[in-house]
């Protein structure tokens, strides 16, 4: 089966499916590396098959379940789905096929859109109550796949968690898929699961061949909520299923009267080529799709970011215009406060002990002196102040809005206040006019959240959201905040999340070119929703050189590496070298500087001037445009370790090689990608620790390219120039 991006426009019409109908028409949808055929039976819909561009075909086994009951004035009805060919479309880059039940009232539209000539397909699910009364539905899963795969075909899940507070160990998995293979991911805002069981996932996974060309799929899912991805094998059958987590269930969601629900929209995608295959077409497609052509997409971004968490809470007027002009002297972009700056938790006004003057005048500084200016909020709590402006538990208005009742004594921390529930109308009305304010009248050109903006549970019976199981609320408490956990969870976080993506999409219209930086206790928030309604995410709350390098390694699989952002704070830097190692470890995608500047020496002042200058000249462009491969084994500290940028339009690349802390190992091949094995290359060594040479392609991705450094905690930056000839 061959593809070109001419299957686009291949689409077929829409099939006249009379009642008795031998098999529908099979309707195809296509990128230029994944083509899916789909069929509208006469009471549910099918994908027929997945095609890999010039590879193999992946065959579906069944219909995709829809909902089959709701609940209607507390009573159970059966739903008859009925396709609506006339309420149906069949575009070239649009599919959809509508079902109907007209007892209860209701409307199920099963889409399927290309939205690039490359990448992943999008697909979703809606579903309407087209009548005046209100109903509970059960959980409808975004997709479901039930693949035909001979049980001898040898073949592998891939998938990574997200840095959340600390990448773990392992981070990064591939793993045979055998016999009885069951395996589950889950992703929440939170990313604590229980001891003893796996950690949240970047919410979604690939499946290739582990043989030839290393071809498959991979599915994502583009929400910030309660989700989850299932992966089975069971004899010839792969089973797949992803969307809301219904776990802890039994999950039920309110459509009131003319209202309607919404699956996450996820995303399927075929590749070849392994991880870094499949990564080289969804990243390029998430800038393209999901990314603010505004901001991240823009030819000066990623900005080079200095935080004030350096020297923490005590940020004040004098410290942030020494920042400041240190930001500019050393040739960093954008001066960002961090927490400390507010007079307390849900009071987000500046502390005049601290800025007599607020913030305005410090934002006025820093654009006098051409930098952009950012603050730290987390703009989804409530608190104990009392002026005019803040959100206070005890107000009877806020108090409704709280996602459980506080303890007693209950009082904020320095920063972390109590969760109010977004998902609550007048809650989302509050939250969506404070960050606008707040982002006006302290001239922002970036807005940072932090916390737990998408509350995990909540316990109230009066808003949107599910009631909870008043039989099975678990309370636990973590890192001081108390949270509540129910069978409404799910449905909760699917309000909350809604509301949250529309908080920030009116912000973003109302201030064209504002930058949103997702910051969730860290990374724990790395998902496709935040992607395309944030514009770059901390993804990692621990920020030592080893730790920006694993969860870069992670999460740069599937999101683009501009968007990654790496947080670099103290660290012992004995040697230049180990400084130099120290802030290229954070300089792979999205850099800030976190750490008290005024300390370096003049030594490591100039060092700093020297790679920040060398970060805008020549790799900032890469980072933000180049294919990326993963060409050592994750980081560990201790050995070496590497990444490779390579452009193959403007034939260029750079490799970031990292020596761990072993002293043994004094050299190391790196094993390239992405060339052509009849090109020359000429390779450049930035710190001259070799002279520059010329190889073949073909030695540089055989052989590979050896860096030689004796220091352990060292690093090196070899530009990869294809020769003209
Ligand atoms: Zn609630």
């Amino acid at each position: 089966m061959k593809h070109s991006s001419a299957l686009l426009v291949l689409a077929l019409l829409l099939p006249q499916v009379h009642a008795h109908a031998a098999d529908p028409k099979p309707v195809h949808i296509s990128s230029a590396e994944t083509a899916v055929t789909l069929a509208a039976g006469t009471d549910a819909p099918k994908i027929l098959e997945l095609g890999v561009n010039e590879g193999s075909v992946w065959h579906n086994q069944n219909s995709e379940p829809l909902i089959d009951h709701a609940d209607v004035n507390g009573k159970r009805q059966a739903i008859h789905w009925t396709l609506n060919t006339g309420a149906s479309h069949t575009k070239a880059n649009d599919v959809m096929f509508v079902y109907e039940s007209q007892s209860p009232h209701l409307r199920l539209s099963w889409q399927w859109i290309a939205r690039a000539s490359h990448g992943p397909l999008e697909h979703s699910i809606r579903i309407e109550n087209l009548g005046d009364q209100e109903m509970w539905i059960p959980l409808q899963d975004s997709v479901r796949f039930d693949w035909r795969v001979p049980n001898k075909d040898a073949i592998e899940q891939f998938w990574v968690e997200k840095g959340a507070g600390t990448p773990s160990p392992e981070g990064t998995h591939q793993v045979s898929l055998t016999d009885g293979y069951h395996w589950t991911g889950e992703s929440s805002t939170y990313a604590h699961p229980p001891k003893g069981q796996p950690r949240e996932i970047i919410p979604w996974l690939l499946v290739q061949r582990s043989e030839g060309d290393r071809s498959g799929w991979y599915v994502g899912i583009e929400f910030s909520g309660r989700t989850h991805v299932t992966l089975q094998r069971e004899g010839d059958s792969v089973r797949v299923a992803a969307g809301l987590n219904p776990s802890p269930g039994p999950f039920r969601t309110r459509l009131v009267a003319h209202g309607s629900f919404e699956t996450p929209t996820v995303f399927l995608g075929a590749f070849r080529g392994g991880p870094d295959g499949a990564g080289n077409i969804l990243r390029t497609w998430v800038r393209q799709v999901l990314n603010n052509p505004l901001t991240i997409r823009n030819t000066s971004y990623p900005l080079m970011v200095n935080n004030s968490w350096g020297t923490g809470m005590q940020v004040n007027e004098e410290l942030a215009r020494r920042m400041i002009h240190d930001s500019s002297e050393l040739g960093l972009e954008m001066f960002h406060i961090d927490a400390g700056w507010f007079r307390g938790v849900a009071d987000w006004y500046p502390d005049l002990k601290k800025f007599p003057h607020g913030l305005k005048p410090i934002a006025d500084y820093a654009h006098s002196l051409g930098l952009k200016f950012g603050i730290w909020v987390d703009w989804t709590q409530a608190g104990l102040d009392r002026q005019p402006g803040s959100l206070n538990i005890n107000d009877p208005t806020v108090r409704d809005w709280l996602v459980s009742d506080p303890p007693p004594g209950w009082k904020p921390q320095e920063f972390k206040g109590f969760t109010i529930d977004i998902g609550v109308p007048a809650a989302h009305d509050w939250a969506a006019k404070e960050v606008n304010r707040i982002v006006s009248d302290y001239s922002l050109d970036m807005l940072e959240h932090d916390g737990y903006l998408v509350a995990q549970g909540c316990d109230r019976t009066d808003h949107p959201h599910a009631p909870p199981d008043p039989a099975h609320i678990t309370r636990f408490k973590d890192s001081g905040s108390s949270f509540v956990e129910s069978s409404n969870s799910t449905d909760v976080s699917y309000h909350a999340t809604r509301a949250y993506y529309d908080i920030y999409s009116r912000l973003r219209k109302q201030h064209p070119g504002l930058m949103l930086e997702i910051c969730n206790d860290g990374g724990r928030m790395v998902d496709f929703g935040s992607a395309a309604h944030g514009d770059y995410f901390s993804i990692t709350d621990t920020y030592d050189p080893v730790s920006n390098r694993r969860a870069f390694y992670d999460s740069s699989y599937v999101l683009p590496p501009a968007m990654l952002e790496s947080y670099v704070e103290k660290w012992p830097v004995p040697r230049l070298e180990n400084f130099r190692y120290m802030l290229r470890s954070g300089m792979m995608g999205w850099f800030t500087l976190m750490l008290d500047a005024s300390q370096w020496t003049p030594e490591q002042r100039a060092a700093a001037r020297d790679e920040f200058t060398l970060y805008k000249s020549k790799l900032r462009s890469l980072i933000r445009e180049a294919d990326l491969y993963h060409i050592s084994r994750r980081p560990d500290g201790i050995q070496w370790d590497g990444m490779q940028y390579f452009d193959a339009n403007r034939r260029n690349g750079v490799l970031f090689a990292f020596h761990g802390s072993t002293p043994d190992e004094s050299e190391h091949a790196f094993v390239l990608r992405g060339l052509r094995a009849d090109r020359s290359y000429k390779l450049s060594f930035h710190d001259r620790s070799s002279a520059d040479q010329t190889m073949s392609g073909r030695d540089l991705m055989e052989k590979g390219v050896t860096v030689k450094l004796a220091a352990p905690n060292s690093s090196e930056i070899v530009f990869i120039q294809e020769s003209r000839s």
